[in-house]
């Protein structure tokens, strides 16, 4: 079997066109949806993924704008720009690029930040949101990586999930709307046992673990849908050869930039599963579109709250 491949770019496109649409008649309504990034410092990395989002704001008619205090920002001034935003009406969303400064309390300011306003779905309030199934804001990944399954029409109810990785951003909250989607889920970590036989339950397994080409196909039950989160650079010969040994395209990225973008899941696995997100061009896509959803959500969330 070969696996369907599992196109995020063309779901996120997708997903754009409708965000546009809304915007559009929000904005002939008079409320156009907004949001607000705080970039720290010069991080290269983040400097990309910001440039990245506000792109996407303009490309949909979301309005946006960008604050980048210094790197020696101290916590204090932070809290005092999130509050500044968090009072502001034509706000809807606000999100702070981590990582911050070592001297910045990253935790106090993500706490500051107003719920209702929190489109990365970080604040503890929205994660209790979320694990009770009330109406909030929910991470952006793993919104994305459930509108893949839902979008390819991948039956998610009653079926075995197996989540590999357990953080806060990605891990935890996929396994919580695959419980809430009515699968039967597992999390995995760096301590469960067996991880292949574990793995190898799963109908639909995800990749979040960050580390290139951990799941092989002794991992992955033939026919199983499997979503790779991961980004991982890889620079070193001996891992590529371990990953794209003989792909001619990938071997000229490789020759030419000195390193390729792989998932956690091993490119062999495409030759067993069902479906199979590809790295580049799987969730990765999927992460910035809900993000402009994430804020007319929150637009139509606070604005429908007011009006009670
Ligand atoms: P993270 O905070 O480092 O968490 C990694 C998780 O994987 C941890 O729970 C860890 O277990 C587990 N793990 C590590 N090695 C393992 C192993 N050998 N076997 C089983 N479990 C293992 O990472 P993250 O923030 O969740 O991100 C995960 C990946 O997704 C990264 O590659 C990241 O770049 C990518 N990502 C992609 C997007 C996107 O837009 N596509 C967005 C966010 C993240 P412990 O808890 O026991 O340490």
């Amino acid at each position: 079997m070969t696996a369907v491949i599992l196109d995020g770019a063309k779901i996120a496109g997708e997903i754009r066109a409708e965000v546009a649409a809304e915007v559009k008649a929000m904005t002939a309504a008079g409320a156009t949806p907004g949001l607000a990034v705080i970039l720290v410092g010069h991080n290269p990395a983040s400097e990309v993924y910001v440039r990245g989002k506000v792109k996407a704001c303009g490309e949909v008619g979301i309005y946006s704008e960008q604050h980048t205090p210094p790197d020696s920002i101290s916590t204090e001034k932070l809290l005092e720009l999130v509050a500044e935003l968090n009072q502001r009406e034509e706000i809807d969303g606000i999100l702070v690029q981590l990582p911050l400064p070592s001297q910045v309390d990253s935790k106090s300011v993500l706490l500051a930040v107003d719920p209702a306003k929190d489109v990365d779905g970080f604040h503890p309030m929205n994660v209790g949101f979320l694990s009770t199934q009330r109406p909030g804001l929910v991470p952006c990944t793993p919104a994305g990586v459930m509108e893949i399954l839902k979008r390819s029409k991948i039956a998610v109810a009653g079926q075995e999930a197996v989540v590999v990785g357990r953080s806060d951003i990605v891990g935890k909250p996929t396994a919580m709307l695959l419980i809430n989607a009515n699968a039967t889920v597992t999390v995995c970590h760096s301590k469960t046992r067996d991880l292949p036989g574990v793995c190898r339950r799963a109908d639909i397994l995800v990749a979040a673990i960050g580390r290139a080409g951990v799941i092989t196909r002794d991992h992955v039950k033939p026919g199983a849908a499997v979503i790779d989160v991961g980004m991982n650079q890889v620079t070193d010969r001996a891992e590529f050869e371990r990953l794209f040994a003989g792909n001619a395209k990938r071997e000229e990225i490789f020759r030419t930039k000195g390193s390729t973008l792989a998932g956690d899941v091993h490119p062999e696995v495409a030759a067993i599963a069902g479906a199979i997100t590809p790295v580049p061009g799987g969730v990765g896509p999927l992460t910035i579109a809900m993000l402009m959803a994430n804020t007319v959500r929150a637009a139509k969330l606070r604005r429908g709250q007011k009006n009670l």
